[in-house]
């Protein structure tokens, strides 16, 4: 029977980069991915002349700080370099209606206040207070990251930490007296994590946000396939093995509970760690239920399921300049409100639609460009009872209507310039990552299940010993750069583990 050090079962952004790192450690490492291709959601795909971004609207990027877990660091210490091209613009904004605006924000500390105190004159001296405490939360969230944390030192230094922690983040904004417009543009961003700011928690945003703006959206020139295939060039470089078309269909343990190995193919694999990048979720589905603590199936359950999307990448014989297309990601909204956007979901509430090529020049060939639509739908907001040969009608339909409406609302005229068209919906992302209800955004990071809780949970009875977890379903929740500093904080504490035992 063939025996490893580790076996990560996924190669999405956390798995490769979990798998990088103890295999750089020295350790006898197998990913295994049922898919072709690694890097999960982190992927793209060629239909016709275009090659699309399948997820990534933009990356966080931060410091290379050696002490630091921002992704470049991460990418650093494993020997992973992707060239990658900055945002000079946060996004633009427009917001439909009587109490509407159009705004653009700039990235960098002062470019993002400048903006804001363009559009909401008065607003400067309140919004910096509030980037100053995003400063102080990531401080914090490293230290939480870096081990065991000192309970008195958390308090202590890091209060402001714990208390944000049991708030929403429109109460912290609340707290600062940003006035209400500032809030509402500021609160943009809540679509990339698929909670309405009112339940929003204030920790996972503020962080989010602050990481936008300090250290500057980025993308790689070649979609973030590129990063994926970067992350498995340095994982062989380290000695470690990668298997596609090899879905783990079993976890495999001993009678004390430990998980000892997985079953792909049909066969036994053993290892003396497992670090799971799929959803706990999934993994108890899979696993002989008398093994799993009670407490950790609850947990599971107890979550509730976060975003998904209906996604259109739009490939269109005219370049952006000629179509008018002049940003690179706009956000369309016809309320102010997160909570109104929210419930008005399916019916153009808050889209997304990105134009890679006024990010990245030269995307696609001379004379076209890329749109990529991202319609935000809750798992539960599919039919459940839509028949298979109405499937096409039914995505063809519902991007049809954004498409109508963003020509109207940008008065650009797209629909006579389309080349080529993919649609995807939940049961996409259910075929391709395997998750609950085609869930891509994992749990939902609101109320109690924050990162501070989840750091708890982490270490209690709910723990299966030898097998650990990373990705976006981790304590850091969803996300590129989420998942890539949960894999390092994973492997970290699985060497540390092997280390212990050897
Ligand atoms: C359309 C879309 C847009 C997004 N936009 C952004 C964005 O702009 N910015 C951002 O930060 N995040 C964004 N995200 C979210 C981000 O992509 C994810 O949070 C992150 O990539 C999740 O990484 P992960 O490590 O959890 O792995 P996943 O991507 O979930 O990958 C898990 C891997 O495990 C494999 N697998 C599943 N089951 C098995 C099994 N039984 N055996 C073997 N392998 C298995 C899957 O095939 C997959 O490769 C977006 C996601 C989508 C889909």
């Amino acid at each position: 029977m063939e025996r490893f050090d580790v076996i990560v079962v996924g190669a999405g952004n956390g798995g490769l980069v979990a798998g990088t790192a103890v295999a750089k450690a020295g350790y006898k490492t197998l990913i295994l991915e049922k898919h072709n291709l690694p890097g999960g959601c982190a992927t793209s795909f060629v239909r016709g002349r275009f090659e699309f971004e399948a997820a990534l609207h933009e990356l966080c990027d931060s410091s290379a700080n050696e002490n630091d877990n921002g992704v470049k660091s991460i990418f650093t210490r494993l020997g992973v370099e992707v060239p990658m091209i900055y945002e000079k613009t946060l996004f633009r904004t427009i917001v439909k209606g009587e109490d509407g605006y159009d705004v653009r924000l700039n990235s960098g500390y002062d470019g993002f206040l400048d903006s804001m105190e363009q559009a909401v004159p008065g607003c400067r001296e309140s919004v910096k207070k509030y980037l100053d405490l995003m400063a102080l939360l990531n401080e914090a969230q490293d230290y939480l990251n870096n081990g065991v944390p000192n309970p008195a030192k958390l308090m202590g230094k890091y209060g402001d930490f714990v208390r944000a922690a049991s708030h929403s983040s429109d109460e912290i904004m609340a707290e600062f007296g940003i006035p209400e417009k500032a809030k509402n543009i500021i609160n943009t961003y809540w679509g990339y994590l698929g909670v309405p700011c009112d339940d929003l928690n204030a920790l996972h945003y503020l962080s989010m946000v602050e990481s936008y703006v300090s250290n500057k959206p980025v993308m790689p020139y070649h979609r973030s396939h590129e990063l994926s295939l970067a992350l498995v060039k340095a994982f062989q470089s380290y000695g470690g093995e990668i298997r596609y078309n090899s879905e783990v269909t079993e976890f495999i343990y001993n009678s004390a509970g430990a998980a000892v190995g997985v079953k792909a193919g049909g066969k036994e694999i053993l290892a003396r760690k497992i670090i799971s990048n799929i959803i706990p979720n999934n993994v108890f589905n899979i696993s002989d239920e008398t093994k799993i603590p009670k407490s950790a199936v609850k947990l599971a359950n107890a979550r509730k399921l976060g975003l998904s999307f209906i996604t259109a990448y739009i490939g269109l014989d005219a370049s952006a300049e000629e179509l008018g297309i002049e940003d690179y990601s706009v956000f369309i909204c016809n309320s102010p409100d997160t909570r109104k956007q929210f419930e008005d979901r399916l019916n153009y509430g808050m889209y997304v639609v990105n134009c890679l090529n006024n990010a990245v020049p030269g995307a696609s060939e001379e004379g076209t460009s890329m749109l990529f639509f991202t319609l935000p739908m809750m798992p539960e907001d599919f039919p459940a009872d839509l028949k298979a040969e109405d499937y096409k009608k039914y995505k063809n339909d519902y991007v049809k209507r954004y498409i109508e409406d963003y020509e109207k609302t940008l008065g650009v005229s797209i629909s006579d310039h389309i080349e080529e068209i993919a649609i995807a919906t939940p049961v996409t992302f259910a075929r391709y990552l395997s998750t609950p209800a085609g869930n891509i955004y994992a749990y939902s990071n609101e109320g109690w299940d924050n990162v501070v809780l989840r750091t708890v949970f982490d270490n209690i009875d709910k723990k299966i010993p030898n097998l650990s977890f990373c990705g976006g379903h981790g304590i850091r929740g969803d996300g590129y750069s989420s998942a890539y500093m949960t894999g390092a904080m994973t492997a970290e504490k699985v060497i540390a583990e092997l280390r212990r035992e050897m």
